[in-house]
């Protein structure tokens, strides 16, 4: 049993602006437990009330400053926690933190580059590698992904999630069984058998969230998301399991909703939230607490699932993330608090071995035999009877199988019956006889040349059987990485399902989207990548084809030295001469070559994997974001509401004489009365003063916009609320043009403003 509190790390995330001086310091002396003190400003212009305390100090079992890089918080959270989980300890780490201050950044890591994969792939990565590393054990992986928002559990790894949305799912529930044992009714487990299958499913999983996600529940910062890697271990021949839960957990935002300030359906999803860290706090406090029995576990779906994480037989470890700018700070020194209290509770880890019953029933059959049959030896009861055609039959497909089985502890097991002893014998012998007979008969065939090679043979075989084995591997990373060669992905099965018009906005979408720079980037760096690994896989070719020479020469020389003593009578020399060391140090020189190469490929075709499930996360998003501004702009077209004119009291877009002139003219050139000046004030369009590039509406809404769209207006209210993947395109091709005729009208004017901005 391995007893310890739950390790505390702080994880400080560079600040958007730059950076404000004064308002924290670390300090890590090494003999003493690290501190990060926040430090209040007098003058805090924004109304902050700092009447008693100027600074708080907080200790952390280590605390990562701005420029920390996820392999840096890797190796010092997760490979700790992931080595006991291999060990057979249950683990999880938990970020906790307000929304923006980096748990997503730290938990599954950033959407763009590679080296911003955070925690899971990491550890994904690890873990599978030691599985390999380890041949005394055998490994089983599965993977779940649980959801938990507004206190209902969601599968992320549900197959029908694509089909529908959120609601229309089976909930996940807890079952609680009379050991207390929590099971979770309707939560997939998947297997995976590789680290490649595991990221398919993380992936999966954060698509899955995304396409449910709406701008109305904003789930993924308002969710908890439990990422479950589950692992069992035995070794070979033994009934005894090992099994391991690793959770790496990304909480929803723990911001109050006081500093949130949003009504209606906001607010209750927000309550919720927080009564879901609510309710986390309590258990929190509880455990901290001497000396209190009853932990309320039970009142919330999180600290049912995480029971054991939180004072129970788990390894756990907190990441306190910290966004520290002034604006913040109140937030930041609330999760310090939360994490202080946190560092409190105590947790037992226990080796979690279960007998499997049925592999115990097996293995008690076997012995059971075994005893018969030595007893059958020990009172010398002989059968005297000739064993019949079949037994015989048996008996040689027995004595066949045990000879074609590579494992070197594997027996003939024939019971202790002599009759059957003998043929074994008999049989086993005739085998030999015949072997040898074949073999005679081919040597005869070949040259004497060959004869004298004989004891080489094994070793050969042995060493071809291993370049055969690694050729094979290389061709099937290779291949793997060639199915994946970047195909124009945009425009996979999309267009088939567009209209024309709609075709032509996605375009110009696409184009503009925020996104497209990064997308871009990706995939540059995907041909680089892919172009290495073309080459590298030449250049490996290259080097085993030169290994193959320097060997054959090697063994040339061999062959002449002998041939040269025989026909001048002299003893081969036993020491290799200098120009065969010098061949010799070629060939490990070109050895250790390959292996560099082939380790790097390897390392490529990981990377390339996962910047391509980043790219396909990226065409789902921009995808998704089309379809939302899509309908939104068709509902606009069709909405031909008066109530929408006295919408006008909303902040308008385009503010020169100039611009407003030509947008009038634009809407006094459409009859429908369906470009309405709403269409300008709702803030998604300001961004074209920052960012020329984004000229079309900004895909991913400012807490600006999303206020705005919280608020509900009239117009609002009048267009029914669709979850996302149900929203039809137009498809009407009169509908369509006129969306067609709006956007490009509206960029050419934005285009024009940023210009003259310039
Ligand atoms: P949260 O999940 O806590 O709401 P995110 O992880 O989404 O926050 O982070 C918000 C933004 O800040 C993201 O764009 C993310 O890429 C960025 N970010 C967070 N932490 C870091 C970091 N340590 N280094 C660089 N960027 C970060
Ligand atoms: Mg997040």
């Amino acid at each position: 049993m391995v007893k310890q509190t739950i390790q505390i790390f702080a994880r400080v995330k560079p600040p958007v602006r730059k950076h404000q001086q004064g308002i924290y310091s670390i300090d890590e002396d090494e003999k003493l437990i690290p501190s990060l003190e926040i430090i209040l400003p007098r003058d805090l212009a924004d109304g902050f009330v700092n009447n008693k305390r100027e600074s708080y100090k907080f200790k952390f079992q280590r605390i990562f400053d701005q420029d920390a890089n996820q392999e840096t918080v890797f190796e010092n959270i997760a490979k700790p926690v992931a080595g006991s989980v291999l060990a057979g300890y249950n683990g999880t780490i938990f970020a906790y933190g307000q929304t923006g201050s980096g748990k997503t950044f730290t938990i599954t890591g950033g959407a763009e580059r590679y080296s911003d994969r955070g925690i899971i792939p990491r550890t994904l990565s690890y873990i599978f590698e030691q599985l390999q590393k380890d041949s005394s054990k055998i490994y089983t992986t599965h993977i779940s992904y649980l959801e938990i928002y507004n206190e209902c559990g969601y599968d992320l790894l549900d197959p029908r999630h694509e089909a529908s949305s959120l609601e229309d799912l089976p909930k996940v529930t807890i079952l609680e069984d009379p050991d207390q044992n929590i099971h979770l009714k309707n939560l997939t487990l998947h297997q995976a058998t590789t680290e490649e299958e595991a990221l398919n499913l993380l992936f999966l999983g954060d698509t899955n969230r995304m396409i449910a996600e709406t701008p109305m529940n904003q789930a993924s910062t308002r969710s908890h998301c439990i990422f479950t890697i589950h692992l069992s271990s035995k070794e070979p021949g033994s009934a005894t399991v090992r099994h391991a839960k690793l959770h790496l957990v990304d909480l929803a935002g723990s911001e109050r909703v006081a500093k949130t300030g949003v009504g209606g359906h906001l607010l209750t999803e927000a309550k919720y939230i927080n009564l879901s860290l609510h309710y986390l706090e309590q258990v929190i406090i509880a455990l901290s607490e001497k000396h209190r029995s009853h932990i309320p576990y039970r009142n919330s779906m999180m600290t049912s699932v995480l029971r054991d994480s939180l004072g129970g037989n788990c390894m756990t470890t907190m990441i306190a993330t910290l966004s520290l700018e002034k604006r913040n700070l109140d937030e930041s020194i609330s999760t310090c608090r939360f994490a202080q209290r946190v560092a409190l509770i105590k947790n037992e880890a226990v080796l979690n071995e279960e007998i499997n019953p049925r592999l115990v029933i097996k293995r008690l059959q076997k012995e059971i035999q075994e005893l018969k049959d030595e007893l059958a030896m020990v009172t010398g009861e002989q059968r005297t009877e000739a064993l019949t055609e079949a037994e015989l039959l048996q008996l040689e497909k027995l004595i066949t199988s045990f000879l074609e089985d590579q494992d070197s502890d594997s027996r003939l097991e024939v019971g202790a019956d002599m009759r059957k002893v003998h043929h074994c014998f008999h049989h086993l012998k005739k085998l030999l006889n015949d072997k040898k007979i074949l073999e005679n008969n081919t040597v005869s065939s070949e040259s004497k040349d060959q004869d004298c090679q004989e004891p080489l043979k094994e070793e050969e075989y042995r060493k071809l059987r291993d370049i055969l084995k690694q050729r094979d591997n290389e061709i099937s990373i290779l291949s793997e990485v060639m199915k994946k060669l970047p195909l124009s992905w945009f425009e996979r099965g999309m267009r088939e399902e567009m209209s024309l018009g709609c075709q032509e906005a996605f375009e110009i979408f696409k184009r503009d989207h925020a996104d497209s720079v990064t997308i871009d980037d990706n995939k540059q760096i995907l041909k680089q990548r892919f172009s290495e690994a073309k080459a590298l896989g030449e250049s490996i070719n290259e080097a085993r084809s030169k290994i193959g020479h320097l060997k054959e020469e090697i063994t040339q020389r061999h062959i002449q030295q002998v041939a040269l003593g025989i026909s001048e009578n002299m003893a081969v020399p036993l020491m290799p001469d200098q120009q065969e060391e010098k061949l010799r140090s070629q060939l490990e020189e070109e050895k250790r070559r390959y292996k560099t190469m082939f380790t790097r490929l390897k390392a490529l075709k990981v990377e390339i994997e996962h910047l391509q499930l980043l790219m396909d996360k990226a065409k789902v998003k921009l995808q998704k974001e089309f379809e939302v501004w899509w309908a939104e702009e068709a509902t606009n077209l069709q909405v031909n509401s008066p109530a929408v004119n006295s919408l006008d009291h909303t902040k308008p877009f385009l503010q020169t004489s100039d611009s407003q002139h030509e947008w009038s003219q634009l809407l006094s050139n459409k009859s429908s009365g369906g470009w309405e000046v709403q269409d300008q004030g709702t803030g998604r369009f300001d961004v074209c003063d920052v960012n020329a590039r984004k000229i079309l509406p900004s895909p991913c809404p400012s807490p600006h916009s999303q206020k705005q769209s919280s608020t509900s207006t009239p117009l609002e209210d009048s267009i029914p609320k669709r979850p996302v993947s149900s929203i039809p395109l137009t498809g009407d091709s009169q509908t369509d043009s006129d969306i067609i005729a709006f956007i490009k009208a509206r960029q050419s004017i934005l285009q024009k403003q940023c210009l003259g901005s310039n």
